[in-house]
């Protein structure tokens, strides 16, 4: 067998199969040609690279703008056993050398470097004394000057190419647009190199979008229902609204954070890291969050405000499931919102051309919300690529959007933008439709209007979903100088004159009434995401494990394993060394380091349901962890009186300790067997069938202790009674 780079991916990496078209980019790369390689976020772009620095002599330059980036990756290397290195404003002097003496000492597989750093003339020579196997620009879009990450140095790194023309490049980015994607080529002198674009497609990802109506209490019950204790990232659009949000999850008992650019850069710092380092962490963030964060856990994105194009949503949904596990991104979205962003895009002082061109991402991402297609589907379309059929993992796929004949409602709706002097905003409008006799309608005079009280079919949030499907759908433009009123445009006057008919999408989180029902459904169909097979309290226990050992190593817990990996194991249960091999991400380096410890753990496990049955010793691991009987009864969808049972089989079976599970005082213990020995027909007596009901001896004690404390004393005594 001499297939390197297949060999590299399972001895170094633990991983069994390439993903599409890895292995064509590295076996490219490692012949000495360039690449240009556009894959999604999680794509597994890192490989492209790393594997072929590996296999080819010499040290692989890494070209990253992100410090945190650099670092997770480093880190991670490591744990693989790669040699890996970086230099950054964050090392000091000495440790710079050091990391410089062993790059011309060729004592690396991997060097990442700042692009500042690497321009520098110092740098140049050390490369010209060096042996270098490729150049990997990450990021690559950063030399678009239209593109928001837009990086001056980047703009220079075409001397590579003219002072080491022998050594190949690799350029990697996310950015799936057409006009990006050639300039990258030519601004790096890349046009004669192979060019890898694979689909943009993350099939792990669900994709929901839902009106507006109440947020804060939208966003609970979206964690609730399903994300509960699982980390995530929620978007806001300001830095008041980031730290309002937060404050108010702190609030109902999440574990939430905020993050923005106004905090100061120790909170931040501080913030990520706890993001990074701690379980199931809320990070409430700005735009300002999640560039170069390689969290692989990350559950649910949340857009609390809607961002300003398809590309904005998909780079920061994109976020969740880099592990490949079942993850959502949810938005809400109002009039409001279109409203904000079209001020935002108006005051802007961008050029008028410009200003079209945000616009129209803007409306794109509008569509993307009203639609009653596959969301996937619209939205790979607009990266240009086609899904064939329905995905099945959106909303409108999940729950197809029902459409109503909406002419007449939007005849009223339209008619009253004209009646008024289309000078108002919808909530003045609805007002008026509804017959509502505020302050407002009274000092206008807008009482008397025809369209006065005409609107009694439809509940104000009806309306408001009817005035925001019209701007959605160009029949009503929103006046950014008027502050927000609403105008009619010419493709209101066909409504208007009865020549259209219009069908709207029926809004499930509407307020139209009678959806109750429904949505306790769907809540019921949704259920619990946790697989079969698959054992928590097991899982739990690994987890720890491997935050232990992150700990220990000074890195950070995924770069020892994954969820994706530990998920693994707790359904697997390898029993050895070959077995744990088998584990995705389990390379020889970790197996040789790690292995045994999780070894240790999956046998105590095993020993344990062996000696038990297998829901008693679920129950008994997540104890073990340190969670209380009510926190494993939620954990595990069962009811409290459950585990209490399995708790007492354990303590009978003398694989707990009574005080392990009890707080109570030794004399009190005593007691409590006394209550039970003096039963009539009890143990006391010697005679046979002992009873020892609860009954009895909770009312001998006079309802001093409940239930579940009789019951596991009862169980000591049981215990103690067969020797
Ligand atoms: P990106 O394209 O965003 O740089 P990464 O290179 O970080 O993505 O890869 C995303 C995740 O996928 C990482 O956890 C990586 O280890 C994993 N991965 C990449 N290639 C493979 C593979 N062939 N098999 C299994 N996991 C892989
Ligand atoms: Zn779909």
């Amino acid at each position: 067998m001499n297939d390197r780079p297949q060999q590299v991916l399972k001895e170094v990496f633990g991983y069994k199969d390439f993903r599409p078209r890895q292995r064509e980019i590295i076996e490219h790369l490692v012949s000495g040609g360039d690449a240009l390689v556009v894959m999604p976020t999680a794509g597994g772009k890192s490989l492209c690279y790393q594997i072929p620095s590996i296999i080819r002599p010499g040290v692989g330059i890494v070209v990253s703008p992100l410090i945190s980036l650099m670092e997770d990756q480093v880190g991670a290397l490591r744990q693989s056993g790669v040699r890996a290195s970086y230099l950054n404003s964050t090392l000091n002097a000495g440790e710079a050398f050091s990391v410089e003496e062993r790059f011309v000492k060729n004592e690396l597989d991997l060097l990442y470097v700042a692009p500042e750093r690497l321009l520098t003339p110092r740098f140049i020579e050390l490369m010209e004394k060096s042996e270098i196997a490729l150049f990997a620009i990450d990021e690559a879009h950063c030399v678009s000057q239209w593109g928001h990450d837009f990086r001056r140095d980047y703009l220079e790194l075409n001397i590579l190419h003219e002072r080491f023309p022998e050594v190949p490049r690799v350029a990697l980015t996310a950015t799936a647009d057409e006009v990006t994607r050639r300039e990258i080529a030519q601004r790096l002198g890349l046009e004669g190199a192979k060019v890898v674009v694979t689909g943009f497609n993350r099939p792990n990802i669900r994709y929901s979008i839902t009106e507006k109506t109440k947020p804060r209490e939208q966003l609970i019950n979206f964690i609730e229902e399903s994300h509960r204790g699982e980390a995530g990232i929620v978007y806001c659009l300001t830095r008041k609204k980031v730290e309002a949000i937060a404050g108010w999850l702190v609030e109902k008992g999440f574990k939430a954070l905020p993050y923005h650019a106004g905090l100061p850069a120790e909170v931040r710092r501080a913030n990520q890291e706890r993001f990074l380092k701690e379980d199931g962490v809320i990070m409430v963030a700005t735009i300002a969050f999640g560039m170069g964060i390689d969290k692989p856990d990350v559950r649910f994105v949340v857009h609390l405000d809607m961002p300003k194009s398809i590309e904005a949503y998909y780079q920061e949904t994109g976020r969740a499931g880099r592990d490949g596990l079942p993850s959502e991104a949810w938005m809400t979205y109002g009039l409001q919102d279109i409203f904000m962003l079209k001020q935002m895009i108006d005051s802007s002082g961008l050029g008028e051309e410009r200003k079209a061109m945000e616009t129209r991402r803007l409306d794109a991402l509008v569509g993307l919300s009203e639609t009653t297609e596959c969301r996937r589907r619209v939205i790979l379309k607009y990266f240009g690529e086609t899904f064939p059929g329905k995905c099945g993992n959106c909303d409108t796929c999940i729950e197809p959007v029902e459409t109503w004949d909406a002419t007449v409602p939007a005849q009223k709706a339209l008619s009253c933008v004209y009646r008024t002097g289309q000078r108002f905003g919808a909530a003045h409008l609805v007002n008026v439709l509804l017959g509502k006799e505020t302050g407002r309608i009274k000092m206008l005079g807008h009482g008397r209007l025809t369209t006065f009280g005409i609107g009694m079919e439809l509940d104000a949030g009806g309306w408001r979903s009817v005035f925001r499907q019209l701007v959605a759908g160009g029949f009503l433009s929103l006046d950014i100088g008027g502050f927000g009123s609403l105008k009619l445009t010419k493709d209101a006057w066909p409504v208007l004159r009865g020549e259209k008919r219009l069908f709207l999408r029926e809004d499930k989180s509407g307020e139209r009434g009678d959806k109750v029902e429904e949505k306790k459904e769907r809540k019921g169909r949704r259920g619990r995401r946790t697989e079969k097979g698959e054992n928590t309290g097991l899982a739990e226990a690994l987890k720890r494990l491997t935050r232990g050992l992150a700990e220990a190593a000074g890195v950070l817990p995924h770069h020892i394993l994954d969820d994706f990996a530990i998920k693994e194991m707790a359904r697997y249960l390898p029993a050895d060394l070959s077995g744990m091999r088998r584990i995705t991400g389990m390379g020889e380096h970790k197996l040789e380091r790690y292995g045994e410890s999780f070894l240790e753990i999956i046998r105590e496990h095993k020993r344990l349901a062996e000696e038990l049955t297998e829901t008693i010793a679920e129950t008994v691991d997540l104890f073990r962890l340190g969670l209380v009987p009510e926190r494993i009864a939620t954990e595990r969808g069962l009811g409290e009186r459950s585990i209490y049972n399995h708790l007492a089989t354990a303590i009978e079976k003398g694989v707990l300790k009574l005080r392990d599970v009890l707080d109570i005082q030794d004399k009190e213990v005593l007691n409590i067997k006394n209550a039970f020995l003096v039963q009539p027909g009890g143990g006391g007596g010697g005679g046979g069938g002992w009873k020892m009901a609860l009954k009895p001896a909770y009312d001998s004690l006079g309802g001093a202790y409940t239930y579940e404390v009789l019951q596991c004393v009862r169980s000591d005594l049981l215990r103690e009674r067969r020797g």
